[in-house]
């Protein structure tokens, strides 16, 4: 781009007309609908994408149960792969058609959060975390996107959108788990739950080296998922005492690292029962209510664990480096999604995902 033509960019950097889009909108507990709302427009610093392939997240869950407030009105969904379709004044090495990927979490990039290095946490507590929550959501045929020049990952022509789509939230947040517990080569980790999270938080165990991975999980179909994920143990929780199993494969030891993926009392002492001393609790779960730490478990404060949480990284230098592992072959999340949906039929896909029909662990939802 050269300077001269700087001052017409704004005006000429929308290729379509405005008008109104399809969006699945929040009303209030377990009322959703798809209506029309008008088609965002991009201001100074942000971006309007057309949504080609999006996502339902177990987070949204907990937002139509009423378990995770959000305002009435807003447009759901935090999980976008799309084409640019407005660029706001302020937006410099972008065009309009390019295909991007937007992470679940959009940092500004300039605040004193970001720039200390907790993206996630950007102006506030859980505030990187802004569409589909504070701002209207990608499960729509437009996004706006806030903070784009920080936030817009441009996906590389030889990969597809549903290689990419899970990299928007599960699998960056999937892959946190062991790299927020500084897990070490040959580190062994026990991972309770493989939903779509549990699963990328197996592979990423084994993307960091762990020498021993030991997956809980009921479910057959996630249970053989996790085996290609990099599981070299699944432990079925309706049969075996998981905690007693974790101790025998660790010569009675408990693991280095403990990754909780569902969010659950239950699962949370678990993992807290099956760390070694001084191992460290990686936690993934969305807690609803009220989570206590048994003093036990916990060496009565004593025993050196660590116990640490991940909001989901975003920023598109994240969206970047886990573009690269798919299309460098590393990362290949397409089984995960199991069942499709167009956007008209999201509601009826909700229910499909809330009631784990079918052995579902993702839908694509195609506007
Ligand atoms: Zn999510
Ligand atoms: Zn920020």
């Amino acid at each position: 781009m050269t300077t001269a033509s700087l001052p017409d960019v704004a005006a000429v950097r929308q290729s379509h007309s405005t008008g109104t889009m399809k969006a699945l909108v929040f009303h209030g507990s377990n009322d959703i609908a798809v209506e029309p709302v008008p088609i965002p427009r991009a201001s100074f610093g942000e971006a309007v994408i057309r949504v080609t392939l999006t996502t339902i997240c177990g987070t949204d869950l907990h937002i139509l149960k009423g378990e995770y407030p959000v305002r009435p009105g807003l447009v759901l969904g935090h999980e976008p792969v799309g084409i640019i379709h407005e660029l706001g004044p302020g937006i410099t090495g972008y065009e309009v058609g390019e295909r991007v990927l937007v992470g679940a979490i959009t940092p500004c990039g300039q605040c004193q959060s970001c720039l200390s290095g907790n993206w996630s946490q950007c102006g506030g507590p859980i505030g990187g975390w802004k569409i589909g929550n504070t701002l209207n959501g990608a499960q729509a045929e437009y996004l706006l996107v806030p903070h784009a020049q920080a936030n817009l990952a441009k996906i590389p022509d030889e990969l597809s959108d549903e290689q990419v789509v899970l990299l928007a939230d599960i699998a960056s947040t999937g892959f946190s788990a062991s790299e927020t517990a500084n897990l070490r080569l040959g580190d062994t980790v026990a991972i309770f739950a493989q939903g779509a999270i549990g699963l990328c938080a197996t592979l990423g165990a084994k993307l960091k080296g762990a020498s021993l991975i030991i997956a809980v999980e009921s479910e057959p179909r996630r249970s053989q998922m996790a085996r290609r994920m990099g599981a070299d143990v699944v432990l079925n929780h309706q049969e075996v005492d998981v905690v007693a199993e974790i101790r025998k494969l660790t010569a009675g030891l408990g693991v280095d690292v403990a990754i909780e993926a569902l969010g659950t009392q239950g699962t949370f002492e678990n993992a807290l029962i099956s760390l070694k001393p001084a191992g460290t609790l990686s936690s993934l779960g969305v807690y609803s209510g009220k989570l206590s730490i048994p003093l036990q478990p916990f060496l009565a404060g004593i025993g050196d664990q660590k116990i640490v949480t991940t909001l989901c990284p975003g920023g598109k230098e994240r969206m970047r480096r886990l573009m690269e592992l798919v299309r460098n072959n590393r990362v290949d999340l397409r089984d995960l999604l199991t069942h499709a949906f167009p956007l008209d039929d999201i509601v009826k896909a909700y229910k499909f995902f809330e009631q784990r029909s079918d052995g579902v662990v993702k839908v694509a939802i195609k506007p």
